[in-house]
């Protein structure tokens, strides 16, 4: 019997019109999408001139006999869908089989097919059918689309844009690739192997199949559940960065989608970590209920809704953070591992790691784990909450051991030996070499201090000797005006004085710590640059621009003692590793590196 059936009028035009082809990718896209509907094991793509030329996809997928291989090509023919409701609630990669009469309609196409017991041959010319024939074929489909566009004037566009069109194929091929970890990919142009992942399903795989080694070491993975949503994957350590979202890859019950939302909530949980132009590389799996799911009514969008959007966001924000928590962050000063470029690069630096380099990997990261999970997991005891009690008032006065005190430092302790160009710290354990930029290092001290200062609920104040003045522009004066409350909430005690100006007699404690005046005027400055006063973002950005300014700049040449304290406070940071500004704070050469790099190891 036929598996392909004649969808119904409505739902034909529906998916007609957001299914155009427009690029090679579509192309590519469609034929590699029947193949996985056709439980297609292994999958390979062959280009020439990026599919301008000619696009071939070999699969061994369950293959069509000769009545559906002719009925493949006629304009409603689907072998997914029958009806409109259909669509919202489809399982299978969906939405197609109206594509492949289009692409037909614009190329020479070859489709040769076999259900194992027969092998057809249909060979199409601008849509028009010119030869049904039987053929020899293993199981499977073999569909070569040769000269797309050659009868429309797009065409031309497209042969200026070969890279353009390369890079889109092999980005989707990459994300199928994650999506598929049992399907084995294979994508070459012009001979080329681009892409070569063996099928065994094993998604860290994959992600070094298409990253490389170097990326592979600093992925970690994460997995965690609530009531409605499941999620698995692995996220980059922060100083794997990429300039643009596009190695950020979510897939939803096995499908990759694109969700701004979800891609906000991922770049955001690296918050601090990463500058914020930056974007980490993360490969998400999320499996729900498709109750809670909302397709798109745009089948190209490859977007979709979440119903529960709030839980599933609380998960991946805690899932991230947890993770970076509890990493130790300090980037290799002899390794760049700074990602750049795009995927048309991939070409020229493509190599295979081989199985033994990989499996090493994999055992390091368990290990790693394994160490992750034996954390200081001691519980306080009596007498120490009493003591802590005690010391309180104390403790208060200090600035920085207060809470999480009894929290492992995520840094172990460094000596410095001395300052290069003024500006980084040279310091030593039996680990290796560090250096720390003692300005993003300071910074970070003094931003978590103002951040946990400016949170507190009763801010302890003090008044000025000389009450510091600020007067505004008339447009800037009624912004702040209408916000004197933000002022006050954040521990000012002020009063207008005359045209314009205000009079400031009381500031915030924690403001002591900086040039009390620069201050003052960078936070009016963000009081009326800002629109959103309660979000989170306020406090970051008001925190971040104090710290920057009270932190020790560049060619202060700070002493022995001044490091040693200095690094001490930044070890007792949450966050000791990046600066508010998502910049590195330290650096480190192992003892191995060094002894590798002056040849005393090999
Ligand atoms: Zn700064
Ligand atoms: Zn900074």
């Amino acid at each position: 019997m036929s598996v392909i059936q004649i969808m119904d009028e409505d739902l034909a035009n529906k998916i007609a019109a957001g299914e155009v082809v427009e690029r090679t990718m579509n192309v590519v896209k469609e034929l590699v999408e029947n193949a996985i509907d056709a439980k297609s094991t292994e999958i390979k793509i062959e280009l020439i001139d990026a599919g301008i030329k000619e696009i071939r996809v070999i699969d061994n997928g369950i293959g069509m006999n000769k009545e559906d291989a002719v009925l493949a090509f006629s304009r409603h023919a689907t072998s997914k869908l029958k009806t409109l409701d259909d669509l919202f609630h489809i399982h299978s990669l969906g939405f197609r089989g109206e594509a492949l009469p289009s692409i037909a309609a614009v190329s020479h196409l070859v489709l040769k097919t076999s259900d194992g017991k027969e092998g057809t041959l249909v060979e199409i010319d601008g849509g028009k059918m010119k030869d049904v024939t039987s053929c020899d074929l293993r199981k499977g489909c073999d569909i070569t689309v040769s000269d797309l566009f050659y009868n429309t004037p797009v065409r031309l566009k497209y042969l200026k844009n070969m890279y353009t069109e390369l890079a889109h194929i092999t980005d989707y091929v990459h994300k199928m690739a994650l999506s598929y970890p049992m399907i084995q990919f294979q994508l070459k142009n012009n001979g080329k192997l681009l892409l070569s992942t063996d099928g065994s399903n094993r998604l860290l795989k994959v992600i070094n199949d298409i990253y490389g080694l170097a990326v592979t070491k600093k992925m970690v993975e994460i997995n965690g559940e609530n009531d409605d949503y499941l999620v698995h994957g692995y996220i980059s350590y922060p100083e794997l960065m990429k300039s643009n979202r596009n190695a950020i890859t979510v897939l939803v019950n096995g499908r990759f989608i694109k969700n701004n939302e979800l891609n906000k909530i991922i770049t955001e949980s690296y918050h601090t970590y990463m500058p914020p132009d930056k974007y980490p590389i993360v490969i998400l799996s999320i499996e729900a209920d498709p109750i809670l799911i909302d397709v798109n009514v745009h089948p190209t969008k490859m977007d979709i809704k979440f119903s529960k959007m709030e839980t599933l966001k609380e998960l991946i924000t805690s899932l991230i953070t947890d993770k970076l928590e509890h990493l130790t962050l300090i980037p290799d000063a002899s390794v760049t591992t700074v990602v750049e470029g795009n995927s048309t690069k991939i070409s020229n630096h493509y190599s295979t790691p081989t199985t033994q380099e990989f499996d090493y990997v994999v055992k390091e990261k368990e290990f790693e784990n394994y160490e992750k999970m034996t954390l200081n997991l001691e519980v306080k005891k009596e007498d120490e909450v009493i003591d802590s009690l005690k010391d309180k008032e104390e403790r208060d006065a200090l600035p920085f051991d207060d809470e999480d005190e009894d929290e492992t430092p995520r840094m172990k302790e460094m000596y410095p030996v001395g300052l290069v160009h003024g500006t980084y710290i040279v310091a030593e354990n039996e680990d290796g070499m560090f250096l720390i930029d003692q300005h993003a290092a300071n910074e970070r001290i003094n931003y978590e201090y103002y951040l946990a200062e400016m949170s507190r609920p009763k801010k302890e104040k003090m008044d000025l000797l000389v009450p510091i003045t600020v007067e505004l522009p008339t447009n800037e004066y009624l912004i702040l005006k209408e916000n004197f409350n933000v002022l006050e909430d954040l521990g000012f005690l002020f009063e207008e004085f005359g045209r314009n100006t205000i009079i400031i007699r009381t500031i915030p404690l924690w403001l002591r710590r900086s040039r009390e005046e620069d201050a003052i005027h960078k936070i009016i400055d963000i009081i009326v640059e800002t629109e959103d006063f309660k979000s989170e973002k306020f406090f970051h950005y008001i925190a971040a621009t104090v710290a920057c300014k009270a932190s020790i700049k560049a060619n202060d040449f700070i002493t022995l003692d001044e490091m040693r304290t200095l690094l001490s406070r930044l070890r007792s940071c949450k966050n000791p590793f990046t600066c508010p500004h998502g910049r590195p704070t330290v650096i480190t050469y192992s003892k191995y590196e060094l002894e590798r790099l002056f040849k005393r190891a090999m």
